[in-house]
């Protein structure tokens, strides 16, 4: 369906079904990326309902909505969204909702101390969940919307949210200690797919090289490919890594390269890097996903 036309449809649907919701039944919440999903579900549990627009290996940056998002989008209360240009084909359907009920996340940062990018229409590195206490920090305003809009599950919302941010502190010092122990400072070089892992390189002491640059939106060249196949041999980088959401070709091409210059590089493993893994699946949360990561890197580059 053309573009404008779904356009069109949101804006019918959507302020035709304002005020309708009867009082008894739960709010509707939809999200965009597994991440935010994973989020607000640690804290609207089961007092919401919510869908995440995205599934497990779903590549958020060339993301279209379908029919059924569109829908779903219409009959939401609240929507969350990364913002930044994350969803970069999502933004015009989102701006020409003109709601408050839309929400991006990234709202919940001081945009001074986020990573520049000229990638981006935002100017900014839209990969925030990177950053384990960025996300604390978004764990803190999902929760103060979840108040407003529902206040007399307030305290329980704001013991999910204390649960949850104290689970995010394990995880954040649980990182730092296995990358102290196992990792020698020059091993830290971080090669993949595409620019995701800015926020990790910077929180755990990473250099970081993404082949397609920030967005998927991008092809790497064959000048990309040589320039960071160079780049490994000189630094003596052991392994590369491809991505559950970007297609292996691009890093199967680097590590050829590499190969043809009579050097040794290793797939060290498939991370993830903007969708998390399988629903219903230790992967499938924000937490597992995290430690799968940290797990395969650590093992690949020790
Ligand atoms: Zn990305």
């Amino acid at each position: 369906m053309h573009r404008y036309l779904y356009i069109a449809i949101i804006s019918l649907i959507f302020f035709s079904c304002k005020n309708e919701k009867k009082t008894n039944e739960k709010l509707n919440v939809v999200t965009t990326t597994t991440m935010i999903t994973d989020l607000v579900k640690n804290i609207g549990g089961e007092y919401i309902n919510l869908e995440g627009l995205m599934g497990s290996g779903v590549d958020p940056h060339l993301y279209k909505a379908s029919e059924g998002d569109v829908t779903k989008l219409a009959n939401a209360d609240i929507i969350f969204y990364n913002g930044l240009h994350l969803e970069g084909k999502l933004v015009e359907v989102f701006e020409k909702m003109k709601n408050k009920k839309t929400i991006a996340i990234s709202n919940a940062l001081d945009k001074n101390t986020l990573i520049g990018s000229e990638y981006f229409a935002s100017n900014y590195d839209p990969h925030i969940w990177f950053n384990v206490d960025y996300w604390i920090k978004v764990t803190e305003y999902v929760t103060e919307i979840l108040i407003e809009a529902i206040p007399d599950k307030k305290a329980i919302f704001e013991s999910n949210h204390a649960n949850y941010i104290k689970k995010l502190g394990a995880l954040k010092a649980a990182i730092h200690s296995i990358i102290e122990e196992s990792l020698p400072k020059e091993k830290r070089i971080l090669v993949t797919a595409h620019d995701a892992f800015n926020y990790f390189g910077r929180s755990f002491g990473f250099e970081v090289v993404g082949l397609q640059g920030l967005s998927t939106a991008t092809e790497a060249g064959v000048q990309d490919v040589q320039k960071l196949s160079a780049f490994i041999i000189e630094k003596n980088v052991k392994a590369i890594f491809v991505e559950s959401s970007v297609p292996k070709r691009t890093i199967e091409a680097l590590q050829a390269a590499v190969n043809s210059k009579g050097h040794d590089v290793t797939i060290g493993g498939s991370l993830y890097s903007d969708a998390l893994g399988n629903a219903g699946t230790i992967e499938g949360t924000y937490i597992g996903m995290f430690e799968h990561n940290v797990n395969t890197i650590v093992n690949a580059l020790k």
